[in-house]
């Protein structure tokens, strides 16, 4: 049976925090029509609550075990929801330097940090090893000589998870998609447990998890469960062996409602995960991203030109790919809501496209929407996560605004970028000065 929220959805009416009353878009109890006339677009609007409850439902679904759930600030860095998910008691997952510093100022707890990614220079280990983070994922044998050879230069004893390469494909976007043999990520088990048996030529290092992650926006749980039944095969034969495992970090990629997506409910997920984990000693870790942040989101971009030409309608805004790369990089879809409906407005097809000189810079193709004018913003629905965070400034296009709406208030948690902010760092060197 449909629940509420599904039909609210389908009718285009409601996702999460993000719905109509009368005819104008709200997010929480603010017009979104009054944020775009104080704070212009384009501007991403993010809830609080739909954030925060995100990362409560999947905390409650997995009560029984008390997981660690380190929310993935690469799907949004933004200081004020690290802070918001901090608060909450959530940790973090980051892949890189940058990602501690802001991790660590927005004040999380070292000890709930773990830390990810295929290229970890020198410089990041040691600022992580010196921060005092819980865990690195690591994913090849290099990096954990060079881990093992920072750690003993530091005279620390640092704990690391194996990044393991299940070999499951998790049916999501081929550019998503992680935990398949020919990936560039983690290590397949022959080589995982190799290095197990070898563990005491890193007596600087404590070997004692297993990390897996397969991919990013995967709406079943079947992928999931084909990893975990690989990967705890795996830890028993380790732990046949003699090797103690102290983590399971089942990574992220839980998916969410782009369009027509029916994804596992936390509750859901729980429920097919969680007997096949049982009474286990080792502590669950989590690396939620997008199920948290994505449908708190949304971008709201204002239309420049109405150009008709003998194909097609175009609607030109004034967002681009440099603000929002996921439908040009991952052929993404974001539903389109006017902030005011009218029922009775004609529906036209439209290619919804940014200003940016590329003719990969859609927004949408070939989409339905209420007839638009000129000076009329549109709100792109679940764009809380990997929005903002891959924007780029190409065109010398200043980032857009980000705001965080909380109950009945609103708070501008990023200021929109100034033009001299583009160029700030930027040297002209002596030879092309004017005298
Ligand atoms: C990107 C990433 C995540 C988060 O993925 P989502 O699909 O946003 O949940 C988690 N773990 C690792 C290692 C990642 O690279």
């Amino acid at each position: 049976m449909a629940s509420v929220l599904e039909k609210e959805i389908k009718k285009g009416i409601r996702l999460h925090d993000f719905y109509y009353l009368g005819k104008d878009l709200y997010c929480e109890k603010v017009r979104v029509r009054e944020i775009v006339e104080s704070v212009g677009t384009p501007v991403y609007i993010y809830s609080h609550r739909t954030i925060v409850e995100h990362y409560r439902k999947l905390a409650k679904a997995f009560r029984s075990v008390r997981p660690l759930i380190c929310y993935s600030m690469k799907a949004n860095s933004n200081l004020a929801i690290l802070k918001s998910l901090i608060a909450e008691g959530a940790g973090l997952d980051i892949v890189s330097g940058g990602e501690l510093y802001r991790a660590l100022r927005a004040g999380c707890d070292p000890a709930k940090i773990v830390y990810a990614g295929v290229g970890k220079t020198k410089a990041e280990i040691e600022e992580a090893i010196r921060a005092g983070i819980l865990l690195f994922n690591v994913e090849s044998v290099p990096e954990l000589g060079a881990i093992h050879r920072v750690a003993q230069s530091l005279k620390k004893k640092v704990q690391v998870s194996l990044r393991v390469n299940p070999g499951v494909d998790p049916n999501t976007h081929a550019y998503i998609a992680t935990g398949k043999a020919e990936s560039k990520f983690g290590l397949d088990l022959d080589t995982a447990h190799a290095i197990f048996v070898k563990r005491e030529e890193y007596p600087s290092l404590s070997i004692c998890g297993i990390h897996v992650h397969i991919g990013s926006q995967i709406v079943t749980g079947e992928p999931f469960i084909k990893a975990l039944r690989k990967v705890l095969i795996f830890i028993a034969s380790l732990e046949k062996e003699g090797y103690a495992i102290r983590y399971l970090n089942l990574g992220g990629g839980l998916g969410i409602i782009y369009s027509d997506e029916r994804p596992q409910t936390a509750d859901e997920f729980a429920k097919e995960l969680l007997p096949l984990i049982g009474k286990k000693k080792f502590r669950l870790i989590f690396e939620p991203g997008r199920f948290i942040v994505g449908n708190g989101g949304i971008l709201v971009t204002k239309v420049l030109y109405v150009k008709q030409t003998t194909m097609k309608n175009f609607a030109i805004v004034d967002a681009g790919m440099n603000d929002l790369i996921r439908p040009t990089l991952y052929d993404s879809h974001h539903e389109i809501w006017s902030l005011e409906k009218d029922e009775k407005k004609k529906k036209w097809v439209y290619d919804v496209v940014g200003p940016v000189c590329e003719s990969g810079d859609f927004l949408a193709r070939d989409r339905h929407l209420q007839e638009v004018q000129a000076g009329e913003p549109l709100a792109l629905l679940s764009a809380g996560a990997y929005g903002f965070s891959m924007s780029s400034n190409y065109n010398a296009r200043p980032r857009a605004a980000e705001v965080l709406v909380k109950g009945k208030e609103y708070f501008v948690v990023r200021k929109r970028e100034t033009y001299e902010e583009l160029i700030r760092g930027e040297r002209i060197p002596s030879f092309l000065q004017s005298k």
